[in-house]
């Protein structure tokens, strides 16, 4: 329920010392990874900087990176279980130093199932309650809610090992929403589930978000779980924010280069060394592409930029640019076609009807690119 607010906020891990003889080689192995990172100190390494970011009060927020991008480190922040090394971290504006992780009302979700062996569905989900001393009849009528939201009111008798891993994971959500904290975080929940139990896990966090109000905070590499899920999304790289706005915006405006390519995945094609005229214009494929207003000035400081263009912004039609096709996929009712123009490889979508056959290699088609959503970056990869 909180608002979440990080101001500045650096994490720094101190390096971990080699010494003794136990767990050497454990201890070698977290060192080497720590000297691979990007950014060091003289103290440690740096998995956060200068990390200015607001998760709105009951929003579904997602945080999106990398592997080793400081997205667990974010996580655990929140919970409790690292303090900032500089900068602070406030819920409804009250500072959190010094508040222990059991005093700041959340609760976590691990992409490892943690549940007790040897009780049932309805024990499991109803032990942080029964802690609590709550009257039975009440604990009764909230697991049965949270477990009828999460699909699982007629597994409540079974035990942990009669069940699917994605009933089991369901139960620690259960379990972790069901004494309503007021944050929930959750570390990759999915990652362990195939495609089907992600998608109807999906919609039941949706379900429950919406329905109990408690501000998510979700941590995934994969984009389609974050442009599901999120209202809002945090990109990481590096340990550095590159972005934070809506799921609409992060698509159609991406703040740079990387969340380009990390929010479009294969559906970005990337112009690179596109020359810049001397009027601020570029030429793709023939077409002319006139810049306006600010954009134009700062095209016309450069001599090259690169263009990324999304697969579905560009039509296929009789009469457009020439293009030979190099190979084409059939996805469900999508045609994937990879053209070959002017020495470069893109790829367009196009809907399709179930009895459209695909291209031939060598065919040659017609592509005419909504030069209307072309993305510019600089150099180093800045939206321009
Ligand atoms: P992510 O969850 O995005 O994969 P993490 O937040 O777990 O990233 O880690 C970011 C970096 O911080 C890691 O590459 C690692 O070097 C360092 N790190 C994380 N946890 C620790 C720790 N407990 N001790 C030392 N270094 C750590
Ligand atoms: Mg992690």
């Amino acid at each position: 329920m909180p608002e979440i607010v990080f101001d500045d906020v650096t994490k720094i891990y101190p390096f971990q010392k080699i010494t003794g003889i136990i767990g050497r080689r454990e201890k070698e192995k977290i060192r080497k990874a720590q000297m691979q990172m990007p950014y060091l100190t003289n103290e440690g390494v740096i998995a956060l900087q200068h990390c200015s970011v607001t998760i709105p009060d009951a929003s579904f927020a997602v945080i999106l990176g990398p592997s080793g991008s400081g997205k667990s480190t974010l996580l655990r922040l929140i919970a409790g279980l690292e303090k900032p090394s500089v900068g602070t971290l406030t819920f409804d504006g009250v500072d959190m130093y010094d508040v222990k992780p059991e005093d700041r009302d959340t609760a976590m979700v691990f992409q490892e199932y943690a549940l007790y062996p040897n009780q049932t569905v309805y024990q499991n989900v109803a032990f942080p309650l029964e802690v609590k001393h709550m009257p039975r009849e009440e604990v009764e009528q909230e697991v049965n809610k949270i477990c009828s939201l999460m699909g699982l009111s007629d597994k409540l008798d079974r035990l942990p090992q009669d069940l699917s891993g994605g009933e089991r994971q369901r139960v620690c959500i259960a379990r972790a929403m069901v004494r309503k904290p007021a944050v929930l975080l959750l570390d990759e929940p999915l990652s362990n589930l195939d495609v089907q139990m992600k998608d109807s896990l999906k919609a039941e966090l949706k379900r429950v978000h919406q329905q109990y109000r408690t501000t998510f905070v979700y941590v995934t590499h994969d984009q389609e779980d974050a442009m599901a899920l999120a209202d809002r999304i945090i990109i990481l790289k590096d340990g550095i924010v590159q972005m934070s706005d809506t799921p609409e915006t992060v698509y159609r405006m991406p703040a740079n280069r990387f969340c380009a390519e990390f929010v479009q995945a294969s559906s970005m094609n990337i112009l690179e060394d596109i020359p810049v005229q001397s009027d601020g214009s570029l030429q793709i494929f023939g077409m002319r592409y006139e810049p306006q207003g600010a954009q134009k000035k700062k095209l016309q400081k450069l001599k090259k930029v690169c263009a990324g263009i999304r697969s579905s912004d560009i039509r296929i039609q009789k009469g457009g640019i020439p293009a030979p096709v190099e190979y084409c996929e059939m996805i469900e009712d999508k045609r994937i076609v990879h053209v070959r123009i002017e020495d470069r490889e893109i790829s367009v979508i196009e809907h399709v009807g179930d009895s459209a056959m695909p291209y031939l290699h060598g065919e040659e088609i017609g592509i005419i690119p909504d030069l209307g959503t072309l993305q510019l970056f600089d150099e180093d990869g800045e939206r321009l």
